[in-house]
């Protein structure tokens, strides 16, 4: 049997970071099993619809690395893959469960079911549930109903204090009375189905075998075993994966914390592979001390036996952040500089050194991703090769007792470097400490103040690798403007 796993986003907003954890997971095991993953897009809830999120649903997706091998732009033998499309099949099954008495129609008014859940909680009811008038109309009565157009739903005749039971895969089974399921609304008003009813004859139609979605469906999945029996269908196997929260206690992801939205993570200047791998590890392990871990390797390692059994991962904001820093820092300059191009032309950020050549921002990338943990941080942190640095003159002589001293060391390394024919590294570092020695100037002092007037910062990269990439024509012109403050 060949492995089919799918993706079922609902256009509601933007794509989060646990739903690619999720897709993730059902990529990998599709992939590892030479199976089929899905995309399906389930958009039947038209008052929760944002328009545009399905195609930047779809955009994520992409810029994560990942694609599909059925649904939206793919095609596929079960298409369409947009179940707003599909409409005319949902009701043809719905009309079966009616016809076969395990789903019926029902009449009443948003009114009356308000009223009905009002009194139902004030008694004291430990859920609200439809109260079954319509599951008594005459065959007649409902037919004139329809014929006069009166607006109706169908609901599923959830049978009455069953136990309904399913295997799930890493939960192991688990049981739900009926006496807390409601007769679930199959077709709404307006003609779309709720999803519970689309996800059934989706996941059926499209030959899912395996479900992986977040363990937040675990209630509604006796309704989908139920609509299964009925339709005299197999149900796929179900795995229902840890959701993710905050740190601190049981807090869902929150705004509060940080970005939630895979699209802002990756606006900070996350690395898509560096994200991919700190999602990974949210909910599976591989039983080993390996963490870092390329799409290849986990597909190859990815294994259901090794989810975790909770209800919630915590989503450590500081790992993630720490792990992004390890892959910019074990990037070739190169590639990095791959990555900084387009992630800046995806969110049209002006990146330094575009007009410079390649090499020369190789050696700086080379000189500065220790220090980089985002890719947001790069213009920050280079500015000051590609445009004069803006500089106090108390910044500027912080480091000295005074500004004639100040000046004079500046004007001591304006001299020494004036002189200089081979403009070298390991040359200038040595001079350089042969001038401060013979002065008797404190290192810290001399090289804080020279630091300060070729970038305007504090905290850099080595000063002579930063005078090597910046040239002796720059490195006088900058000791010129700082001698004029
Ligand atoms: N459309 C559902 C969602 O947005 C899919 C749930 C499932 O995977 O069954 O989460």
């Amino acid at each position: 049997m060949e492995v089919r796993t799918r993706m079922a986003p609902s256009p509601t907003g933007e794509y989060h970071v646990g739903h690619i954890r999720t897709l993730m997971y059902n990529y990998a095991f599709a992939r590892q099993n030479k199976g089929k993953f899905i995309l399906r897009i389930e958009d039947t809830d038209r008052e929760r619809y944002v328009p545009g999120a399905v195609e930047r649903i779809q955009d994520v997706i992409k810029m994560m690395g990942f694609e599909w091998d059925e649904g939206p732009g793919a095609g596929g033998p079960h298409a369409p893959y947009t179940q707003s499309e599909r409409l005319d099949l949902y009701k043809k099954y719905a009309l079966e469960l009616v016809e076969k008495g395990h789903a019926y129609y029902c009449f009443c008014t948003e009114e009356r079911l308000s009223k009905l859940r009002e009194e139902q909680k004030a008694s004291g009811s430990e859920f609200t549930k439809y109260d079954r008038l319509c599951l008594n109309l005459k065959k007649e009565e409902i037919e004139e109903k329809l014929k006069t157009g009166v607006p109706h739903v169908i609901r599923m005749k959830v049978p009455d204090n069953e136990d309904i039971s399913f295997d799930d895969l890493i939960l192991g089974k688990i049981t739900i009375n009926t006496s807390s399921v409601d007769d679930q609304v199959l077709l709404k008003t307006d003609g779309f189905p709720t999803y519970h009813m689309a996800v059934v004859v989706d996941d059926h139609l499209m030959k899912i075998t395996h479900i992986m979605r977040g363990n937040d469906w675990v209630p509604s999945t006796p309704k989908h075993v139920l609509l299964y029996r009925f339709f005299g269908w197999e149900p796929p196997a179900f795995v229902h994966l840890p959701n993710l929260k905050e740190v601190e206690g049981t807090r869902k992801l929150s705004k509060r914390y940080g970005s939630v939205s895979v699209i802002e993570f990756l606006t900070e200047g996350y690395l898509p592979v560096a994200l991919n791998n700190f999602l990974m590890f949210l909910g599976w392990n591989p039983g080993t001390e390996k963490e870092i871990y390329s799409m290849e390797e986990f597909i190859k390692d990815f294994s259901v036996d090794h989810i975790q059994k909770t209800d919630l991962v915590a989503f450590d904001r500081q790992k993630l952040l720490w792990i992004n820093g390890m892959y910019i820092r074990n990037m070739p300059a190169e590639e990095l500089w791959k990555e900084l191009q387009i992630w800046a032309k995806r969110f049209d950020v002006f990146l330094h050194g575009k007009d410079a050549g390649e090499k020369v921002v190789y050696s700086i990338l080379d000189l500065v991703k220790d220090r980089m943990k985002l890719l947001s941080e790069y213009n920050s942190l280079v500015h000051y090769f590609f445009e004069d640095p803006a500089i106090e003159k108390e910044e500027l002589f912080s480091y000295v007792s005074d500004v004639s001293r100040g000046k004079e060391i500046l004007e001591g390394f304006k001299s020494l470097f004036l002189e200089v024919k081979e403009w070298d590294v390991s040359k200038l570092d040595a001079i350089a400490h042969e001038f401060i020695a013979s002065k008797e100037y404190k290192p810290k002092e001399a090289f804080m103040t020279l630091r300060i007037v070729l970038t305007g910062e504090t905290a850099t990269p080595q000063i002579f690798d930063i005078l090597g990439i910046l040239g002796k024509e720059s490195v006088l012109k900058r000791l010129d403007s700082a001698l004029k403050i």
